[in-house]
């Protein structure tokens, strides 16, 4: 049978055929289409039952158990207008995940007559059995119990999977006790920590202000590979990247890909995909080729943070799908090719008033400098206290892969700000005694404004490198992985926030309460952040080895893997700040570390697995054979009489080739003795530990070596793996 290699590369060369939609309809005619956005409800509601979805849409509140029976008949109406047929409460379990678990709106009445029905109670909360989702030990899987409950912050949508449409609720999870067993629920509640503490920051400057929304805009980077091409790389589909793979004589060093056009295929598939997501109300507005072959992002405009939050894990999905119809495979990973450029998922965050003011959006004013100042300057405090929990929300298996690769921003958490905003604080800094008065507006007057076009030019330049950087009239966390949800780590910088607003406000207070002006003790209190916080400021060049050093010197953390980032979410500090903030008791936080421990053994564990699978049945297979037929040739040049030096070059290929082999099944074999050993660990942060130290780094770059350098060595018709040049290159 030939290779599933060769056959795939064939379809690429003889299928010139390209999946087209009609994409020509304007985005403002099918955007929303399938939501049920309060516009809509509006058609199909009472008076009192669309009043009541308003307000808990807006507020986020429970909705009004008596309303749920019309809003739920409602949302039928609609649905069944447009060919829904099923319902499902979706969610985001710990998996990283959506889950959906699908029934019909179909059902019996007792004398055995069929309706169709969607009772309040099935849209306000359901019990999916909850015993294979990751629950930490939080649940034992024999008390299954586990419920969703709709969250109408984020509105209901239709999902059309082919022909079949199902309406999907938008919903929390939770166990049956209350604790969280996903990613909004910590999300929403740390939503509404962050309101009420900046809201209460706000008074100081308008009284007017009554709810503040934190803000996310995504960026996402993804690789796209031809499927035929996927489907001959069982390390790609079930790790989701290449665990073998010989770099190409041409990877990414012309530089000819970034922004460059867009190759049709894949321009075909981004519409479909972005049509989807019109539909579902995603509002996708950018879309580019990355700096790697192969690789692309796509951005959207910026939401209310729970709805970015959903619209992203949504758009992951749908992209899969509809690639899967051009017979394309979406690579989400964060590696998926070693010495290629990874891929981020870059959080722009920011907060925004119910008054139209983008708190870290620098003033014109006096007044509204010194509301900027306050919310910069907290942020910044806030990253600098919990730079270790920052660091932990980004940590995945996956995610270490990058950090630090010279690609992407390394794992010590700076924050970059810009040469105007510095020479700011440094000046506010030095007011050597403080002496801040109203009418001392030296600093106020200052037009920061200004700033922001030296911070556009230095956002395509030196920032680059830094994991946190003000981008404008926001912040970009640039360290989050691809594959990430923006949850985990939109949940800790709000709450961080929320937890640090506080005490900035208990300090302000406390000096106005001593007889200081406002305006002074904010300045004074500014200052002081500064001071304690500034250590974490760095302008330079990320990437660079300098800096590790510069930031051992300055105390900055610099944790390189996900077993011990994780630490963070059991420090003392940590416990006390979900605690204080209600996001997470103690309970939540260790089961949440469990699920993040297990989750990152169990993939390391697979990678091992499938290189040793991949190694014994495919790579050494093919360099036996190549070796026969080296074998084979040298005995028929000794046959017909020709000296030594006749196969002299065939001989050393075949030392090299058993060079290989034998460096390879050591490594597998050692590989497996120590995973034995380190598979009887009962503590999971040992255990991780372990297959991070004593697995991953002490044996998969060795075996990937031995068995890359064959690659090279062996007929490319024996060889059974799609290339990279391949994988890269063809589409
Ligand atoms: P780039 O980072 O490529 O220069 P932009 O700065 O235009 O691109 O935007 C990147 C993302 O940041 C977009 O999703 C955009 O909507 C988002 N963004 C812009 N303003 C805000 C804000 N105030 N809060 C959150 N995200 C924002
Ligand atoms: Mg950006």
């Amino acid at each position: 049978m030939e290779k599933l290699r060769f056959s795939a590369i064939k379809n690429i060369v003889n299928n010139s055929i390209t999946y087209e939609v009609d994409s020509s309809e304007k985005v403002t005619t099918i955007f929303n289409e399938n939501v049920f956005t309060l516009k809509t409800a509006r058609h199909y509601l009472s008076d009192e039952a669309y009043k009541s979805l308003q307000a808990s849409s807006l507020t986020g509140k429970k909705i009004d158990r008596s309303m749920g029976g019309n809003i739920a008949n409602g949302m039928k109406a609609w649905a069944e207008e447009r060919g829904v047929t099923h319902f499902t409460h979706w969610f985001q379990p710990l998996t990283g995940l959506s889950a959906e678990k699908h029934d019909s709106f179909f059902t019996l009445k007792g004398d055995g007559t069929s309706i169709q029905e969607f009772e309040g109670a099935a849209l306000i909360q359901q019990e999916p059995d909850a015993s294979s989702f990751p629950s930490g030990g939080l649940r034992a899987t024999f008390e299954a119990r586990g419920y969703t409950a709709w969250d109408p912050s984020s509105p209901a949508f239709i999902m059309e999977i082919g022909r079949g449409k199902t309406l999907c609720i938008p919903t929390i999870f939770v166990s049956y006790t209350g604790e969280s067993l996903d990613t909004k629920t910590p999300l929403l509640k740390a939503i509404v920590a962050l309101d009420k503490a900046a809201v209460d920051v706000c008074q100081y400057f308008d009284k007017n202000i009554s709810k503040v929304n934190a803000t996310l805009g995504w960026e996402q980077e993804y690789f796209l590979v031809d499927a035929g091409l996927a489907t001959a790389r069982p390390d790609l589909l079930l790790t989701g990247r290449t665990l073998f793979g010989h770099a190409p004589a041409k990877g990414q060093q012309l530089e000819d890909h970034y922004f460059g056009a867009i190759p049709q295929r894949i321009y075909a598939f981004m519409r479909d995909f972005e049509q989807e997501a019109y539909k579902l109300g995603i509002p996708l507005r950018t879309r580019h080729n990355e700096v790697a072959p192969a690789q692309f992002e796509c951005a959207p405009i910026y939401e209310e943070i729970n709805l970015a939050v959903d619209h992203n894990t949504l758009l992951m999905d749908v992209m899969l799908r509809v690639a899967k119809r051009h017979n394309l495979q979406l690579l989400l990973h964060e590696k998926p090719f070693a010495g290629i450029n990874g891929s981020g998922k870059h959080n722009n965050w920011s907060m925004s008033t119910d008054t139209g003011v983008n708190l870290l959006a620098p003033g014109k004013t006096p007044k509204t400098n010194l509301m900027f100042l306050t919310f910069f300057v907290n942020t910044i405090k806030a990253v600098h206290d919990y730079a270790d929990l920052i660091r932990a929300s980004i940590a995945s298996e996956s995610n270490d892969h990058r950090l630090g690769a010279n690609e992407a921003p390394p794992a010590i958490i700076s924050i970059f700000i810009g040469k105007y905003l510095t020479d700011v604080l440094n000046q506010i800094e030095q007011r050597v005694g403080g002496h801040f008065d109203e009418t001392d507006e030296a600093i106020l007057k200052m037009d920061i404004h200004k700033s922001i076009p030296e911070l556009m030019l230095d956002n395509t330049d030196r920032n680059r490198t830094s994991p946190f950087a003000f981008t404008g009239n926001k912040f970009e966390f640039r360290a989050v992985g691809s594959s990430a949800n923006c949850a985990a780590p939109m949940t800790v910088l709000n709450t961080i926030m929320a937890e640090t607003l506080k005490s900035f406000k208990r300090e302000v207070d406390g000096l106005i309460e001593k007889g200081e002006k406002k305006e002074v003790a904010l300045m004074h209190i500014i200052q002081k952040y500064i001071v304690e916080s500034k250590k974490i400021l760095f302008e330079g060049d990320g990437y660079s080895k300098e800096w590790e050093k510069e930031a051992k010197k300055r105390g900055l953390a610099n944790i390189k893997t996900t077993p011990l980032s994780l630490d963070a979410y059991q420090s003392d500090k940590t416990k006390k700040l979900f605690e204080d903030n209600s996001i997470y008791n103690h309970l939540e936080l260790e089961a949440r570390h469990e699920i993040m421990l297990e989750s990152y053994i169990k993939k390391v564990q697979i990678e091992a697995r499938v290189m040793g699978d991949l190694a014994t049945t495919y790579i050494i297979p093919a360099a036996l054979k190549y070796q026969n037929i080296l074998l084979e040739n040298i005995r028929g040049l000794k046959e017909i009489g020709l000296p030594e030096s006749a196969f002299e070059n065939q001989k050393s290929i075949l030392e090299k080739i058993n060079f290989h082999i034998n460096g390879i099944s050591k490594g597998i074999n050692e590989m497996i003795e120590s995973r034995k050993k380190i598979n009887e660990i009962n503590d999971s942060r040992e255990k991780a530990i372990a297959y991070c130290d004593k697995i991953k780094n002490t044996f998969f770059d060795d075996i990937r070596h031995h068995a890359d350098n064959l690659e090279i060595l062996i007929d490319d018709n024996l060889w059974p793996l799609p290339k990279y040049r391949e994988l890269l290159f063809l589409r």
